[in-house]
């Protein structure tokens, strides 16, 4: 899939661009957060006289894990975002920003697949998790039953000495 608009010869006016965003964008920045995504990504390209402006504007969703219940989850994705595109002066670093994008004049096209991943993944929130009393109640039993079996090895670990295996040696010769 690719991100890209045309813009070398452009004439004045508004253009309208749909880009759908899937889970293999995440997978392409090997994004481990992510696990698929379904998002529309509309750009609004407006060129006027000397000036480039585009609109994003990102709506639907992307699916996560939760952080309690290890479930998927859906994350609602609705974020807009102007960015300014204009040309490179001689001799200027090209570094974008979140505010525009500078393209070297000699290229056609505008790649903006890294500022839609960018700003989906700045508009996801830190912690993903279902609401209080929504995770899937089999899956918490599960992992409370894993957590509660790891800490009882932990404590046998804990507990071992070398003497216990010497012990048991001496036990059994009596025995005999
Ligand atoms: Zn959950």
């Amino acid at each position: 899939m690719d991100y890209k608009i045309h813009i070398s010869g452009l004439a004045q006016g508004k253009y309208e661009y749909e880009f759908p965003v899937k889970g293999d964008l995440f997978r392409e920045y090997e994004n481990q957060q992510v696990i698929d995504a379904d998002v529309t990504a509309r750009v609004t390209l407006e060129k006027g006289s000397g000036w480039m402006n585009a609109h994003l504007r990102g709506e639907g969703k992307v699916t996560v894990q939760c952080d309690r219940c290890l479930e998927d989850m859906d994350i609602p994705v609705d974020f807009s975002a102007s960015l300014a595109i204009r040309p490179a002066k001689l001799g200027e670093e090209t570094e974008d920003s979140d505010e525009f994008i500078i393209v070297d004049p000699s290229e056609a096209e505008v790649d903006l697949k890294q500022f839609i991943y960018d700003y989906i993944c700045v508009n996801l929130p830190m912690v993903s998790s279902h609401p209080e009393g929504e995770c899937n109640p089999e899956m918490l039993a599960r992992i409370e039953a894993l957590r509660a079996g790891q800490e009882k090895k932990k404590e046998e670990t804990e507990t071992y000495s070398p003497f216990s295996g010497l012990k048991d040696l001496l036990d059994k010769g009596k025995k005999k």
